[in-house]
């Protein structure tokens, strides 16, 4: 079948995705343009290496074949429309704007490795978690390799900036985005393209179990990380809707597997909301459930969202939990609660974008 046909590689006016090729299917695309087969290859250096937003930046391609791709390929290049600075770290959070008119959130932080970026996965969300922004009014779309990928292009473009990780964990739910989100990391970490090593990239869900299997079977080294947030599946059904679908043994079943598979560390995200699943209990309960898994617990006070009334568990209050699960000889940390003065919860700059605030 002619790749240029499906519909995956569409993109704005029925034009080829060609942000989302890989090398083979860059190499197949010349031959349909009929031009020679190491036009590929420099194609591919000027969008992954060199991350050209034009093709006019693009100075050994001709201009016979800058036509072609004029009128058969459309090159995702992400506007950013509104970007917000930290005054208290220099995180900075992105608004770009996609080519039908969506808007999507990234995050820029920077660490003592390095920089970090946090990428969304989709346009909004449909998992519904209770305390985050992203998911108040459903999905509307998913995000395209290219699209995702530009998050990161764009913003080295921008901060010029080497770019050293990156984490899945912007708006939407990744394993909702399966095809898309696998085609983005091999084409992230390809050697003949952008060459970021997997094991510098990290994948969050919500828990989608199927999800974490099919992810598990692909033999890659990317980072597990599962938003986990209660103790009991009574607690965690309150906070997580997906948690109604599977449980929290049907979860980590999942996860033993993804790290007996990979050999790589898993990551439990818990998000403190105060009164809800910060008591000693679940701390105890928490502990029970994690011993004996080679795991990391990262623990982040809920970052309030003006839609609902969850109230972060205070900094003696996250201490404590701490120290609980620490006495189980779990590897815990809390996290720095980055850009708190910038709309720093999933979601938030989207909406205040959406509701005519900025
Ligand atoms: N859908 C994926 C990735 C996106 S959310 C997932 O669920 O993991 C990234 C992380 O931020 C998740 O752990 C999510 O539960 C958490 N999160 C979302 N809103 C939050 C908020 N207001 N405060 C604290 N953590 C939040």
């Amino acid at each position: 079948m002619n790749f240029m046909d499906t519909e995956i590689l569409k993109i704005k006016d029925g034009k080829t995705d060609i942000k989302s090729l890989n090398l083979d299917e860059m190499k197949e695309l010349m031959k349909q343009l009929g031009e020679p087969a190491f036009r590929a290859g420099q194609l591919y250096e000027w969008i992954h290496v060199k991350m050209a937003s034009d093709y006019d930046e693009m100075t050994n391609i001709p201009k016979s074949l800058k036509q072609k791709l004029l009128e058969n390929c459309y090159l995702v290049a992400l506007k950013s429309v509104e970007v917000q600075e930290s005054k208290l770290d220099e995180t900075k959070k992105f608004l770009f704007a996609l080519h039908d008119g969506n808007v999507i959130e990234s995050v820029f932080m920077k660490y003592r490795f390095g920089v970090s970026v946090c990428i969304s996965s989709q346009v909004g969300c449909r998992m519904g978690c209770r305390f985050c922004a992203s998911t108040l009014d459903g999905v509307v779309r998913s995000l395209t390799p290219s699209e995702m990928l530009d998050q990161i292009y764009s913003i080295s473009r921008i901060t010029g900036q080497k770019v050293s990780r990156v984490v899945v964990m912007g708006s939407g739910e990744p394993l909702d985005n399966y095809d898309n989100l696998l085609k983005f990391i091999h084409l992230l970490s390809d050697g003949n393209g952008h060459n970021m090593s997997q094991r510098n990239l990290t994948v969050s869900t919500c828990g989608i179990v199927p999800g974490i299997y099919r992810l598990a079977d692909e033999k890659l080294q990317i980072n597990l990380a599962l938003s986990l947030h209660a103790s009991s599946d009574e607690k965690r059904k309150e906070l997580m809707p997906i948690a109604n679908t599977y449980s929290i043994s049907e979860v980590l079943d999942a996860c033993r597997a993804y790290f007996d598979k990979t050999g790589r560390q898993l990551t439990f995200e818990y998000s403190l909301v105060s009164g809800v699943n910060d008591t000693d209990e679940d701390a105890e309960r928490l502990g029970d459930l994690l011993s004996g898994l080679n795991a990391v617990v990262n623990l982040i006070p809920v970052n309030p969202i003006k839609e609902r009334d969850y109230r972060p568990t205070d900094r003696t209050g996250a201490e404590r939990f701490k120290n609980k699960l620490e006495k189980r000889r779990i590897n815990v940390t809390i996290r720095r609660e980055m850009g708190r003065d910038i709309d720093g919860a999933c979601g938030q700059l989207r909406r205040r974008h959406l509701e005519g605030n900025i």
